[in-house]
């Protein structure tokens, strides 16, 4: 047999695009030799809650025992929260884990997924690596399509992905419109609300997406804790969604995804309920600063209900963020998310702001300069 290793591998992974996060600090610092702020990848610039990390610190002295395979307190702790039973809580390796899951569990080549188009990466990564086909619905002023996406609906739809907030648009849309738009799907289709950004959305209420949850049986909504409790780095989120799914989710997940560390800071991030309002406190006002800010300047920033900011800058938006990281700005291009002309800045502190509008006004001022040079 003459068969090569590679050949193995089917087309529908061979053609899968890889992931671009937004460039580590590090990296940029030791490459420009200048210090950076990093506004690529929406974390938390507040940091951690202190009693997440003092949590983790105890649990490292267990760090040679496994940690608990099922989560159990914390699944408790968010059924309490969310009011639905631990059997309905599902705790991943970061909602990345279960945005996966969703689709290895229910797609496969034959079926269909559904997202938008504009939207983020993984759900169209999910979708692909299950062998199912992709189905991309165009956006709205840089919103879902909800009609459009219930008429994409056909009779070998498994999964549809849906963010709200949306990454990286910002934008959101209402509970009456999302439950209008779950009347029309069938019940043998799994809607996953990504709910990564909720805590920062002024026209969102956690409280209406687990009571839509509660009427309808093909809902999972998915969380995470890397976003407002301040803790990408630990890598742990979790799902709310109907008890026979995820215990099928739960065969496919490696025996021990989230270790106990990150298990401990997320309990304890979940109490610390001062951090999680500072630091959406601070976020808004940061928002509402860096948005006229850049309107200031000429720019035109999409309302965001996300602790980022998503604008059209034209054709040279690649360029504009190369100018900014000169500067020791990093902020995320969104060609690769299918948007060439736009640009994603995360809300930093005010201090990673000013830097970040400064540093933008020296651009801008540049290029007027120019144009004003080239129309003589
Ligand atoms: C940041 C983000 C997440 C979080 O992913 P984790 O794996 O939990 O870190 C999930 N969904 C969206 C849309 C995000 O932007």
């Amino acid at each position: 047999m003459t068969r090569t290793m590679e050949e193995l591998i089917p087309d529908y992974i061979r053609g899968l695009p890889v992931y671009v996060p937004g460039r580590p600090i590090e990296e940029v610092e030791r490459e420009l030799k200048i210090h950076a702020v990093k506004l690529a990848s929406n974390e938390n610039p507040l940091g951690p809650s202190p009693r997440a990390v003092e949590a983790a610190k105890l649990a490292l002295e267990n760090a040679h025992r496994y940690p608990d395979g099922g989560t159990y307190l914390l699944r408790e702790a968010l059924a309490r929260r969310t009011g639905v039973s631990t059997e309905e809580i599902f705790v991943g390796l970061g909602s990345s884990e279960i945005i996966d899951l969703a689709s290895r569990v229910l797609l496969r080549a034959g079926l269909q997924g559904i997202t938008s188009h504009g939207s983020y990466a993984p759900f169209s990564v999910a979708i692909r690596a299950s062998g199912a086909e992709l189905v991309l619905v165009p956006q709205r002023h840089f919103a879902f399509d909800l009609d459009a996406m219930a008429k994409a609906i056909t009779p070998k739809t498994g999964v549809i992905y849906l963010a709200n907030p949306n990454n990286p648009t910002g934008t959101a849309f209402g509970a009456e419109e999302l439950d209008e738009f779950l009347e029309g799907v069938p019940d043998g289709v799994l809607v996953v609300l990504d709910e990564a950004y909720i805590h920062y959305a002024p026209s969102l209420n956690r409280r209406k997406s687990e009571e839509i949850y509660r009427r309808r049986k093909n809902l999972l909504i998915l969380r995470t804790f890397s976003k407002v409790y301040g803790l990408a780095g630990m890598r742990i989120g979790f799902a709310i969604g109907r008890a026979e799914l995820l215990s099928a989710m739960n065969k496919l997940k490696t025996p021990f995804n989230t270790s106990g560390v990150a298990q401990a800071g997320a309990l304890a991030a979940l109490d610390d309920r001062e951090h999680v309002t500072r630091c959406i406190a601070t976020n808004a006002i940061e928002r509402k600063r860096l948005s006229e800010g850049l309107s200031g300047l000429g720019l035109r920033p999409v309302p965001s209900e996300t602790n980022f900011i998503f604008m059209d800058v034209g054709p040279e938006a690649k360029e504009m963020c190369d100018e900014l990281l000169q500067l020791g700005v990093i902020v995320r291009p969104l060609g690769w998310m299918g948007f060439p002309e736009a640009i994603r800045i995360s809300i930093g502190t005010a201090e990673e702001n000013d830097k970040c509008l400064a540093a933008m006004a020296e651009i801008l001022t540049k290029r007027a300069g120019k144009g004003e040079l080239a129309a003589r």
